[in-house]
């Protein structure tokens, strides 16, 4: 595991360097009066030891190790020559908030460590591997896919994987969000990392170590972690010229004024601290701010992206919808193939699907058939998974094929030509309900119906989104009739129905040809394509397949869509303090490097007035993240609907 502890020590170490720092430049600045003016050592040495050292240290391996000039460079020669010049007070000072500015980034930055962490405790460390001469317990990166493991109540699952004997009910919170355990059986896929309740079972391994999802989402964290370190390095581009500048600016006034302490003043002012912290403290912090909201942001720059996104992409099955349908009709019109024994093919065809369809099949089996205790559902062989369509799957004798028309002829599979089977569907399409198509032995044989209900709020979410000036859309791969009814539930005028996965991503090309950007929102492996080419994608973390959110830019952890137009506020508003932040820490440093030219502006003052800039942008950004859309806010608790709904 990369994760390692330490990282979260690196705050205690500066905590406990900077306050022998701080207590220094106190007795320091008091040691203008006379009582302690006797003091042999001036005390702002603490702060230049303490936390000037550290950053020469950092500076000088950046700089001899990587070739690597980074603002740090600047303060370090600040540092050496206003210590050179005897400014002690204002070296201290400098090498003391400099500190307190990185150990502030870190807090900022906790939030998405803390997760980390949380998410690395939930790791599973060993699985229980059956073998002909028993049980081996192995660590569970040493586990192999295909590997039969046990997992015994109140186990942390070590793998993904299906069940094939046993049943047990498992909390999948640190997924899902969800704090109701949920019934598991045979056939049940589970997830690495959740937490095995009651019962004992069986399992073989499909997805181990890296690709376990549990390890998935320990990444997104850690690319949201690593998100940060890009953009600060883009600041510190700059870094290179900045020295440069600053260099021949202090060499100037030296030689022109002929002044030593004028020149360091320059070096002190000129250090783009406020400047390097504008962005990635706002960015930090919004980020921190969208994960108290269950958005994962994996990339800092897909907040920016965001702020300018005037049209949002909604998927229908498992976003704007629960994603957990109910069955509501089984109908098979084979003379030789009972409703049941229909309903028992397409189950065990779906018993491996991700998809919220398949899946609900796969759950409403237990209520379906009630002999599934004695007869448990056949494994399927030669398991396809046909995206957009539905899949298909050899069980026992026979080939059965579970999806929509697309799916018939693609497989070519012969439809019933029969007016009262296709005046059923019909009629149940209108209700608003999915009808997936089964054949078998390559014909049509009946169909399930399920009902899928939205989720709370979509309704006044889309409005708030046509609020802020985002155009929603409604994207589907479902059929016209159940695309319209949904549409209309959730107030979306625009819709487009049947589209096959590349049609989706044709689609948001589309949107996007003009320049302008669109934010997809997807669950599902046949969304992928479209999250990863919209300006911002951002997939749905607990019903979503991992493919989808391996795609996306931001995960949405806990499925809240309802948190969508306050993610949009919370981009914008970021925006504005990032600009806000850039246009005073450039307009302070210009006018403190004029200020010190001219000689009006003293070391210490110089480093007082830089510092302050650096702190009152920090505390800037970490408004964002307490920030929320006041105003509406209010309004909403009068009517009492949920905050940001
Ligand atoms: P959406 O775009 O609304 O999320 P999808 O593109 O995932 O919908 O699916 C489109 C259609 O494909 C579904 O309405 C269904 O008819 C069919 N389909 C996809 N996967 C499956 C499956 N595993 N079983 C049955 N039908 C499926
Ligand atoms: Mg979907």
């Amino acid at each position: 595991m990369p994760f390692s502890p330490d990282a979260l020590k690196v705050p205690l170490r500066d905590v406990l360097l900077l306050i022998p720092g701080g207590l220094g430049l106190l007795f320091s600045f008091l040691g203008a009066s006379p009582s302690t003016a006797q003091l042999a050592v001036d005390p702002a040495w603490l702060p230049v030891i303490f936390c000037g050292v550290p950053i020469l240290k950092d500076a000088a391996a950046g700089l001899f190790t990587r070739f690597d000039i980074k603002a740090d460079v600047l303060v370090s020669i600040a540092l050496i020559a206003a210590v050179l010049a005897g400014e002690i007070f204002a070296a201290g000072e400098v090498a003391f908030i400099m500190r307190l500015g990185s150990l502030l980034e870190e807090l900022a930055v906790g939030k998405a460590r803390a997760g980390i962490e949380k998410l690395v405790k939930l790791s599973p460390v060993t699985g229980r591997v059956l073998r002909s001469g028993g049980t081996d317990i192995v660590p569970a990166d040493e586990l192999r896919k295909g590997d039969i493991l046990r997992v015994l109540p109140g186990e942390t699952i070590p793998a993904d994987g299906v069940i094939i004997s046993g049943e047990s009910s498992v909390n999948q919170s640190v997924m899902t969000g969800e704090s109701m355990p949920v019934d598991k059986g045979p056939g049940d896929t589970v997830t690495s990392g959740t937490l095995n309740m009651f019962g004992t079972f069986d399992m073989r391994a499909t997805g181990v170590g890296a690709e376990s999802a549990i390890q998935r989402m320990i990444r997104l964290v850690q690319s949201a972690d690593a998100g940060k370190a890009r953009i600060v390095r883009l600041a510190d581009r700059w870094a290179t010229w900045i020295v440069a500048a600053a260099l021949a600016c202090a060499a100037l006034t030296w030689a022109v004024t002929g002044e030593i302490i004028r020149a360091v003043t320059v070096l002190v002012v000129f250090c783009p601290c406020a400047l390097v912290l504008a962005t990635p403290t706002a960015i930090m912090a919004a980020i921190g701010n969208a994960s108290r909201h269950g958005f994962l942001v994996r990339e800092g720059d897909a907040l920016e992206r965001l702020a300018s996104v005037r049209r949002v992409a909604l998927d229908k099955t498992g976003t704007l919808t629960e994603g957990i349908p109910e069955v509501v009709a089984v109908r098979s019109f084979a003379r030789d193939i009972s409703d049941l024994e229909l309903y028992r093919l397409a189950a065990s065809a779906e018993s491996r699907s991700e998809h919220p369809l398949g899946k609900a099949v796969l759950r409403c089996a237990t209520v379906m058939l009630p002999d599934l205790a004695e007869r448990p559902l056949a494994a399927p062989l030669d398991f396809r998974m046909i995206p957009g369509r539905g899949v298909a799957a050899r069980i026992g004798k026979h080939s059965v094929l579970v999806g929509n028309a697309r799916l018939f002829s693609s497989e070519q599979a012969v439809r019933r030509n029969d007016a009262r089977l296709s005046e059923t569907v019909r009629s149940l399409e209108e209700e608003g309900c999915t009808v997936i198509l089964i054949a078998v032995d390559g014909e049509e044989c009946g169909f399930i119906a399920l009902s899928d209900t939205l989720r709370a709020n979509v309704r006044q979410s889309v409005a708030k989104l046509n609020e802020v000036g985002v155009n929603p859309v409604l994207m589907t791969g479902d059929n016209m009739q159940a695309a319209l009814r949904m549409g209309k539930e959730a107030g979306i005028a625009e819709v487009h129905a049947s589209v096959m996965p590349e049609d989706k991503l044709a689609l948001i090309e589309w949107f996007q040809h003009t320049g302008e950007h669109v934010c997809m929102v997807g669950d599902g492996v046949n969304d992928a394509p479209a999250l990863k080419k919209a300006a911002v994608g951002i997939a749905m973390g607990g019903v979503g397949s991992g493919i989808a959110m391996d795609a996306a830019d931001i995960v949405l952890v806990n499925d809240e869509i309802r948190f969508l137009p306050f993610l949009l506020r919370l981009s914008r508003h970021m925006m504005h303090v990032i600009r806000l932040n850039l246009a005073f820490s450039l307009l302070l440093n210009f006018a403190a490097v004029l200020l010190a030219v001219r000689g009006t502006l003293g070391p210490a003052a110089g480093a007082l007035i830089h510092n302050a800039g650096s702190v009152a942008v920090i505390l800037n950004s970490a408004l964002l993240l307490f920030w929320m859309p006041r105003k509406h806010a209010a309004s909403e608790r009068d009517r009492g609907e949920p905050p940001f709904a």
